[in-house]
């Protein structure tokens, strides 16, 4: 029975959902990841945010790099380096076994649900991670020095260029995951959670899926988005930057705008309190609390404060 779905991308989506984890148990909660961001590199398949959650909700990710497993060597790659290999994009020794392991059942025909279900099962997780859909999408950042995929945008070019827009390559041959769907029908759904992610490269490419927004706005459970946006600045990654560069205000405002009407519950930092009144409207109800998520215990806090927000919300089917 899943009473909250949330969708997720990387580090803050990982945080977020973590906290999730500890009030609802492996039946009530399913965790949808972005994979806009994967890619091939070195013949391998890359997921960085499906990885994040993994190593984060199973309390193996490294605290020193933000991305990857803790307790991490380097050997490979310092070895690909004296072989002239590439290695612009990081992968740890203990990563490079997941990344392996997941390149194998992938050529043997597995669906990347399956493999994520293998991994997440030998890692002792128990809440499900999905990946949005089994079809590849890629995230496409167009730019002023044109249109890169988004690893080289975000790792090689370390997000320098100036952002124009987007595209998600793929998409309009993705299904959403089944699991998702199956959520979707449950009547005892009370839930969906947009993470503190990037709305534009970490949700929109989960929201992209041909008739999915859809499916969303006909489920009686209030959807409800946690603003990535404190005061004017994004805590990590350039949502901020993208937000300004695309011409629009940096500030938790401009996540609202963004999401819209698919939104009837917005949660916002106390710090940006004031902004509650303007950004209440007759479907959308707004909460203001402590969002900066440092200690367990804040992510435990704002996650229950978010999930208890859902159940003061009224939506359009159930008024
Ligand atoms: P990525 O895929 O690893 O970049 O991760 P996400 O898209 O899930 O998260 C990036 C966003 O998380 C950034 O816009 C950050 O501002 C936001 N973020 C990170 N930590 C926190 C936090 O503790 N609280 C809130 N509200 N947002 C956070």
């Amino acid at each position: 029975m899943t009473r909250c779905i949330a969708l997720s991308g990387g580090v803050g989506g990982a945080k977020l959902a973590l906290g999730l984890s500890k009030f609802l148990s492996p039946d009530e909660l399913l965790i949808v990841a972005n994979t806009g961001d994967d890619f091939e590199h070195l013949g391998l398949t890359i997921c960085p945010d499906i990885d994040t959650l993994l190593y984060t909700l199973a309390a193996i990710a490294n605290p020193e790099t933000g991305w990857g497993r803790a307790d991490e060597s380097w050997k490979t790659m310092k070895a690909l380096e004296t072989i002239g290999g590439e290695t612009w994009f990081r992968l740890g020794d203990r990563d490079l076994a997941l990344h392996l392991t997941r390149k194998q059942q992938l050529s043997s025909g597995k669906t990347l649900s399956d493999t994520i279900a293998n991994i997440a099962e030998s890692i002792g997780l128990k809440h499900p991670v999905v990946p949005m859909s089994d079809q590849p999408v890629r995230t496409m950042v167009r730019t002023d020095i044109g249109e890169l995929p988004f690893q080289e945008y975000f790792v090689k070019n370390q997000c320098v260029p100036k952002v124009t827009g987007f595209q998600f390559a793929g998409v309009n041959d993705a299904k959403p995951n089944p699991l998702l769907m199956d959520a979707l029908r449950d009547p005892r759904l009370e839930a969906v959670i947009i993470c503190p992610s990037n709305p534009f490269i970490s949700i929109d490419p989960i929201l992209a899926i041909p008739g999915l927004r859809e499916d969303l706005r006909a489920r009686s459970a209030p959807i409800i988005a946690v603003s990535p946006i404190i005061g004017n600045r994004a805590l990590k990654g350039p949502a901020a930057k993208m937000l300004r560069e695309l011409g629009f205000d940096t500030s938790a405002a401009a996540i609202a705008d963004h999401y819209g009407d698919l939104l009837q519950g917005f949660v916002i930092d106390s710090q940006d309190k004031d902004l509650a009144n303007k950004l209440e409207t007759k479907s959308r109800r707004v909460h203001a609390t402590n969002t900066v998520m440092k200690s367990l215990e804040d992510r435990v806090t704002l996650a229950r404060e978010t999930f208890a927000f859902a159940s003061q919300i009224q939506t359009p089917q159930t008024v």
